[in-house]
């Protein structure tokens, strides 16, 4: 091994569960532990049932009224040696070293991105074990936002919370969950710009991404497969968990992500 293996990041998330296994990896000339961990189930009779809503600007809103933004970008050396390889005869000696070089920037940046994901699907898991969400499609989004999703890997959060959620709830994704008043259940064509959802019927007045967390959890809670988890009816109430301190316990997440409450207004009172 080239260098001494000083901390392993990440440890502090799995102390409390049962370790099976773990295994060293070599990949791009750095070294990786992957580590298989077991953790017992919450207990379903409780209220831990969250939706969230996948989005450009947040990346991340939560029906406890957290929203989380990141995004990681490659680095300035990784542009750097992109620009200098293109230059280079492919093939040669130093086209070679080159691609070596940009392949561990890669991976750097990949593992950010990745580990970020890791640390929010282990927050969403540990605290909730009924997860609603739209099954949205991040590869139609990647098309038209292209590295604005790449910097963040939000695809990867659905497809890490399939395996790892104790219930997972994926809702059809044409159902007009951003156009529907959480209150009042009337639609309308909110613009993508509209950040703030104002039902003209109702009143309403909400954070757009909040209000869609809200619908989430009305056609989530309708499904077949929520009905035959026979959650009691006292714990299928939500409200933004701003006053529980619990919410932001253990949300040490990511120095990549910010994570602020949503009022019910749509202003942001930024906590991190
Ligand atoms: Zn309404």
């Amino acid at each position: 091994m080239h260098n001494v293996l000083r901390t392993v990041n990440g440890l502090d998330n799995i102390n409390t569960f049962d370790l099976s296994n773990a295994v060293l990896i070599k990949r791009n000339n750095n070294y990786y532990i992957n580590i298989t961990a077991y953790k017992n189930k919450l207990n379903t009779e409780t209220n831990q049932i969250l939706s969230f809503d996948l989005g450009i600007k947040n990346q991340l809103t939560l029906s406890s009224g957290l929203q989380l933004k990141y995004s990681i970008e490659k680095t300035k050396k990784e542009k750097r040696i992109q620009r200098i390889l293109s230059k280079k005869v492919k093939g040669s000696n130093n086209y070679r070293k080159l691609k070596v070089k940009l392949n561990k920037e890669h991976d750097k940046t990949k593992n950010r991105r990745t580990d970020t994901r890791n640390k929010i699907v282990h927050y969403l898991t540990s605290n909730y074990n009924i997860i609603i969400t739209q099954n949205d499609s991040i590869s139609g989004w990647q098309r038209i936002f292209g590295k604005r999703i790449e910097s963040t890997d939000i695809g990867g959060i659905i497809e890490a919370l399939k395996h790892k959620a104790s219930t997972l709830i994926l809702l059809y994704r044409f159902i007009p969950t951003t156009k529907e008043c959480s209150k009042c259940h009337n639609k309308y064509d909110i613009k993508l710009n509209e950040r703030i959802y104002k039902c003209s019927k109702c009143g309403l007045i909400s954070d757009r991404d909040y209000n869609s967390t809200l619908n989430d959890i009305y056609y989530g809670t309708k499904t077949h497969k929520f009905k035959k988890l026979k959650v009691p009816v006292e714990y299928r109430e939500f409200k933004p968990d701003r006053d529980n301190a619990s919410t932001l316990k253990g949300f040490n997440v990511s120095p990549y992500v910010s994570a602020s409450f949503v009022s019910e207004t749509g202003s942001l009172n930024v906590l991190t």
